[in-house]
């Protein structure tokens, strides 16, 4: 564990000031949960969460701009103003979580507690969090804070073994983890996602506890487990976080159609990698953070047509994958509710994942209707993993990506030679051979083999005499 003394983000000072009202008014106040974990892993957080002692109408009495968020989990959002911000533009706001120190009741739903107690006391609040590193306490008033990396330990509270788990890079689930699992099934998925994301192990009670509860996922709302696995696919460490899901046999209740590629050989001369869930850990293992949440479920779900089309020939073939592919994507698609279009880039992405082999002998028409597609660069992206992962010849890629710099933009979609206007005016009516032969002309235009609106008219002219 390497922590980095205080950082010095308006965020941490709203916090800190935050943190010294509710004290001075003589209630108890912390830094809470996954802020502490990651000062003392050197990490910044995103944001700061305090608990305290102060009821809910303490804290929003207490301080001028507050919203009640979370009023049924006694969670309110304290807005303040950096303290450097000038008075004359309206200054950017902090906001920060304060949650008064609660203990949760009964779970009946597998999500949500059905009542929540206040209490005085921090240690029951920290009971009531998930895992040992979320449940750690700080003090950044403390004197020790302010100090060198080491000490900031001293000023951390930590009632749940947190401070050894973060060292040793343990998700420990905090009391007995059955218990924990059937409260919150939801659970479940941070585990793996907390661990894929610090590379930690999962504890073996906590994970034998996962593994016992793994089928109770599905009364998580399939939003949830959607968020939480494209959490786990955009954060730079998928496909560790996928072998964790099969590790706490988690992959197939939430992923069945993903599960079913482990153990499908692929024909080894085009893959050494080995069968097709081993390609696909090796393409997750190239998610880059931060990356399109499309291109990362698109990388994801790219052969999942293989699995149901394996055969036997002269060699090992999947014909047909690509179709029966997206249809198990579509179907997915649609169980974990993605938007219209978030759907029609994943099915894009498996749908031409195989075009590239083709594009070295694509005509200009062809290989400029395929740059046309929307948000090219995914697809590329994907094609160049693709390769890195199973036989590591980039020539193709190569051979794309070059094209696609050397063609201007006016050339993939240039201002049509010929419209249907032009037909109509030339006597034509509109019909079904229209269409097809303004597609004709089109391509002749992007094949250059029309320049003027004279030859597109004239080709036009040919093709409906020949239809
Ligand atoms: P992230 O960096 O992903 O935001 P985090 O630890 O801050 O991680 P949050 O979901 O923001 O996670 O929750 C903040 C804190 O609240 C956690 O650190 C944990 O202490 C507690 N917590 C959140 N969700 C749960 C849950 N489902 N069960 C128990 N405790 C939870
Ligand atoms: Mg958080």
């Amino acid at each position: 564990m390497t922590a980095a003394p205080m950082p010095a983000s308006p965020q941490f000072a709203a916090a800190c000031r935050i943190l010294a009202t509710l004290r001075a008014a003589g209630y108890e106040a912390w830094l809470a949960g996954g802020c502490v974990r990651d000062l003392l892993l050197g990490r910044e957080p995103e944001d700061y969460d305090i608990a305290t002692s102060a009821r809910p109408d303490v804290v929003l009495d207490m301080f001028p701009r507050t919203f009640a968020v979370g009023a049924h989990f006694g969670v309110v959002l304290v807005a303040s103003e950096p303290e450097s911000a000038s008075k004359e533009s309206a200054p950017p706001q902090v906001a920060t979580e304060v949650a008064t120190f609660r203990s949760d009741g009964a779970y009946s739903d597998g999500r949500r507690p059905d009542e929540v107690r206040y209490t005085l006391s921090a240690e029951e609040d920290v009971q009531r969090r998930d895992f040992t590193i979320n449940g750690l306490l700080l003090d950044p008033l403390h004197p020790e804070t302010q100090l060198s990396s080491k000490s900031l330990r001293n000023a951390v509270v930590d009632h749940v073994g947190g401070l050894a788990d973060l060292d040793a890079g343990i998700i420990r689930a905090i009391g007995r983890p059955e218990r924990r699992f059937e409260e919150d099934h939801l659970r479940l998925l941070r585990a793996v996602r907390f661990a894929a994301r610090f590379g930690f192990t999962l504890e073996p009670a906590t994970r034998a506890a996962m593994r016992h509860l793994a089928h109770r996922i599905h009364a998580v709302s399939r939003e949830r487990v959607r968020d939480e696995l494209t959490k786990m696919l955009t954060e730079g460490h998928a496909r560790h976080a996928f072998e964790l899901l099969d590790e706490a046999d988690l992959l197939v209740q939430v992923l069945p159609e993903v599960a079913r590629m482990k153990g499908v050989e692929q024909p080894p001369q085009f893959h050494p990698e080995g069968d097709v869930w081993t390609h696909t850990l090796l393409l997750l293992g190239q998610l880059e953070p931060g990356c399109p949440l499309t291109l990362a479920w698109g990388a994801l779900l790219h052969d999942v047509g293989k699995p149901a089309t394996f055969r036997r020939a002269e060699r090992i073939r999947f014909d047909g994958h690509v179709e029966v592919g997206m249809a198990i994507a579509a179907d997915i698609c649609r169980r974990f509710r993605f938007s219209n279009d978030e759907t029609r880039q994943i099915l894009a992405l498996v749908e031409h994942h195989m075009r590239f082999m083709d594009a070295p002998r694509m005509k200009d028409s062809t290989l400029k209707r395929f740059f046309r597609l929307d948000r090219f660069d995914e697809h590329l992206a994907l094609h160049k993993m693709d390769c890195l992962a199973a036989s590591g010849n980039l020539d193709n890629w190569q051979y794309v990506r070059e094209r696609l710099l050397a063609i201007p933009e006016e050339a993939v979609r240039p201002t049509p030679l010929l419209t249907g206007r032009d037909l109509i005016a030339a006597g034509y009516t509109p019909g079904p051979r229209f269409k097809e032969v303004l597609r004709a002309v089109e391509d002749a235009q992007l094949d250059g083999a029309v320049t003027t609106s004279e030859e597109a008219l004239a080709l036009a002219r040919e093709r409906f005499s020949s239809l």
